[in-house]
């Protein structure tokens, strides 16, 4: 998904519970919440996250009328305008009356390049 080379801000890795793609900084998943790392806060202790965007919202079937079935779909898109991802988070069905709220937050942060100037990353 991602050809930013590791150690570098944006390098990702798999989940190893989950497969899902997560940011190789990461000390916990994002998407299943497992630890990914036992050191975490060991060494390098991380700055506290930003969340720079938090969209959350509602929506209620009407009371009467025929089930809704929905569809939920995160895009990201550049400067540009080019999209760079694009994810269906998940579907579901709502009954009359039934309500359902939806939570987009994005996470920020400070990335700081390990191995800075020449040599790369040692381990
Ligand atoms: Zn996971």
């Amino acid at each position: 998904m991602s050809s930013v080379r590791p150690g570098n801000p944006g390098a990702t890795r798999p989940c190893p519970h989950c497969r899902e793609t997560v940011l190789e900084s990461a000390a916990v998943c994002p998407a299943c919440r497992h630890y990914l790392r036992v050191d975490a806060g060991a060494d390098s202790p991380q700055a506290p996250a930003l969340t720079p965007l938090r969209i959350e919202g509602s929506i209620r079937h009407p009371a009467d009328g025929e089930p809704w079935e929905y569809t939920v779909v995160v895009s990201i898109c550049n400067d540009r305008g080019v999209e760079i991802a694009r994810k269906l988070i998940g579907v579901g069905a709502m009954n009359p009356n039934e309500q359902r709220t939806f939570t987009l937050s994005v996470e920020a942060v400070t990335a700081t390049a390990k191995g800075h100037g020449k040599g790369g990353v040692q381990h």
